[in-house]
């Protein structure tokens, strides 16, 4: 199997580092629940240059001082013996660099790592034959799993609420490799591309 796999907030725990180092820059009082989407900049009401200036001039902290998610890196080893392992983040390509570092330090194994410069996952999984995708945002997560690719969505206090049919939510690691391995793709439907999407209850 092709799985893709999210880095922040499923492999990093970047988000806590994040919040409280935003917090502190920009004298606010942010929760995680609070940041519902990536675009720190409208959450933090600051303009793209702001943030993009407070991201470069930090990113030794605030990439490679982070904690690795529990049982990621032992997950996704295990997971490496019998599928292809292909990192899809949304960060830009100017920090590969600190990004390949932490995953490294972290042994957290990998096929590809595709940074797509805050743009759309959901074309680069399909373009890779994606079979199933990680991932915490959900709004990431609608548009992957909208492009026909089943999503695994990584509970998060930020991520709540009700997800389509066929959209599974997993708390951890231990869980997310159960149903890879227990039912692989039989568990999960495969809707085109463009469907409208069905929600089911929580
Ligand atoms: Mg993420």
């Amino acid at each position: 199997m092709k799985i893709g796999v999210d880095i922040d907030g499923v492999i990093a725990d970047s988000l806590n580092t994040w919040v409280r180092e935003l917090n502190r820059h920009f004298a606010q009082d942010k929760k995680l629940e609070d940041i519902v989407f990536y675009q720190f900049e409208k959450i933090y009401n600051v303009s793209w240059e702001e943030m993009d200036r407070f991201f470069r001039t930090n990113q030794e902290l605030l990439l490679t001082n982070l904690a690795p998610v529990e049982q990621a890196a032992e997950i996704l080893r295990r997971l490496k013996d019998d599928h292809d392992l292909m990192l899809i983040t949304a960060r830009p390509e100017q920090y590969r660099y600190l990004t390949e570092k932490w995953l490294r330090e972290h042994g957290i194994a990998y096929d590809d790592l595709v940074m797509t410069n805050f743009g759309d996952k959901s074309c680069h999984c399909k373009s890779m034959d994606i079979e199933i995708f990680i991932e915490d945002s959900l709004e990431n997560a609608l548009s992957i799993y909208q492009a026909g690719i089943p999503v695994i969505l990584f509970d998060a206090p930020y991520n709540q609420g009700p997800l389509p049919k066929g959209m599974l939510r997993k708390k951890n690691w231990q869980e997310i490799y159960q149903a890879l391995i227990n039912r692989e793709r039989k568990m999960f439907p495969v809707f085109p591309s463009g469907r409208n999407l069905v929600f089911q209850e929580e």
